[in-house]
């Protein structure tokens, strides 16, 4: 009986583990498909907001000496990264963001001449 009830624990556990893997399994599933929804909402939500920005002229293609591009956002009251995500590099100081916004303006100027 005892050999009998410890056969039947052993299934037990078995069929504990299994169902646990089994739960671990689904669970990594709907994690995967979760976060491909979300990752795929952020991707059109970034993409909506660029557009607007580049219709806009309130973003910038700025390319590190390291030959790496990144987009740099012209807005007051947002603080960005200045730090290229490639190299580490600080691109956009307090004064060369003075020099974009004076070269915005002197862009504006240029066309009312
Ligand atoms: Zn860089």
């Amino acid at each position: 009986m005892r050999k009998g009830g410890g056969t039947m624990k052993k299934g037990e556990i078995n069929k504990m583990v299994e169902m646990h893997e089994q739960a671990l399994q689904e669970m990594g599933g709907f994690l995967t498909n979760f976060s491909a929804t979300v990752l795929g909402d952020l991707n059109k939500l970034n993409m909506i907001v660029v557009a607007l920005l580049r219709e806009q002229n309130k973003i910038i293609d700025y390319e590190c000496e390291c030959g790496f591009t990144t987009l740099i956002p012209k807005l007051k009251h947002v603080e960005i990264d200045t730090h290229c995500p490639q190299c580490g590099k600080e691109y956009l100081t307090d004064s060369q963001q003075t020099k974009v916004e004076d070269w915005d303006n002197a862009k504006v100027a240029k066309e009312e001449e």
